[in-house]
């Protein structure tokens, strides 16, 4: 029996890049059926993130003019990470393995050949891993290479350059489906189910067509997301400041006392006003953090659905 693949691919206001993408994600998968790597059964599957454009429309008439292509839409816009979670736990009940792609063209399909390669050597994640940035901008370069190091310094271990271009098996989705989080990260969680696992290197070029939706301020939400829901070692930097501070104002005491008793004590306004502000700052600043993760436990207890699909496009067989 030859596996059954399904890509798996969000979609969120992408009329214009769409039509583009979804005949090279049909080309490839053709390839691989018609050279027998897998089952005529596979399919493109989008999740149609809230889109407020015509995507849901465009998804809805490739599904009706190829039994290749289908779809399920989101009852309102989530967020990358909701609409592929929700995308690769649909996919998990047709298929056997799974390959999450963007639809914008920027990760190369051309990869996904090797990562069913190595799905049948036996691995069971494959994550794909830009070679070169070459294509995209200065800024957006920097920001995401200073992103992986943020993440790594403060604990939460990524595969470097990898974003949600990846190969998972049934098994390995089995395992995702057991972490039950609210705050999804991708990324972070998949090394932790572990299994066999393995990369394949592309060139990741510039988007076909449209506009990217992870703007500075996304990106930085993604971050401190990721962050805090794969570590705690930011709360540990917290207490190991206030340690440092309150070792620097036993310092500061003492120095006063001695000062006193040496009679050289003078209105101290600009120091004491100093100690104040920067205690201030630092308190707020632990406050903040401590409160971001009170805010994720606020958010885990609740307990809610991280995604509700509330169409699906027409079965055929
Ligand atoms: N996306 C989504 N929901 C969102 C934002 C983005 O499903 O709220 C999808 C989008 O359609 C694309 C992928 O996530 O397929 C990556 O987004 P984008 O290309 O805008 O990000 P970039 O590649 O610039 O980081
Ligand atoms: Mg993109």
């Amino acid at each position: 029996m030859k596996p059954v693949l399904y890509f798996v691919i969000p979609c969120y206001n992408e009329q214009e890049v769409l039509p583009v993408t979804a005949p090279m994600f049909k080309t490839a998968l053709e390839g691989m059926i018609s050279d027998g790597m897998l089952s005529p059964d596979s399919k493109i599957m989008f999740v149609n993130d809230g889109s407020r454009d015509k995507t849901w429309s465009i998804i809805e008439q490739l599904s009706s003019e190829h039994t290749c292509f289908e779809g399920i839409s989101l009852s309102r816009n989530r967020g990358h990470q909701n609409a592929l979670l929700g995308g690769l736990m649909y996919a998990k009940e047709r298929a056997d393995v799974t390959i999450s792609i963007d639809c914008d063209g920027q990760d190369d399909i051309n990869a996904s050949r090797e990562m069913v390669a190595k799905y049948l050597e036996g691995f069971d994640v494959v994550y794909g891993v830009r070679d070169s940035r070459e294509s995209d901008t200065f800024f957006k370069r920097t920001t995401a290479r200073g992103f992986y190091k943020l993440m790594k310094g403060m604990g939460a271990q990524t595969v470097y350059d990898h974003a949600d271009y990846r190969l998972m098996s049934r098994r390995a989705l089995e395992a995702l489906s057991e972490f039950k989080e609210v705050n999804i990260f991708l990324r972070g969680m998949v090394p932790l189910v572990g299994f066999k696992s393995t990369s394949v290197y592309y060139n990741r070029t510039p988007r076909l067509a449209g506009k990217s939706h992870y703007p500075l301020k996304k990106m930085l939400s993604l971050a401190i997301d990721g962050i805090t829901s794969l570590s705690t070692k930011p709360i540990r930097l917290v207490t190991g400041l206030g340690f440092f501070v309150t070792l620097v104002s036993f310092a500061g005491i003492i120095w006063s006392i001695v000062q006193y008793f040496l009679d050289q004590s003078v209105a101290g306004w600009s120091s004491t006003v100093a100690i104040v502000c920067f205690l201030g700052g630092i308190q707020l600043l632990s406050l903040g953090i401590i409160g971001e993760y009170v805010g994720k436990i606020y958010l885990e207890t609740k307990n809610r659905p991280r995604y509700i699909i509330s169409e699906e496009t027409e079965k055929k067989d």
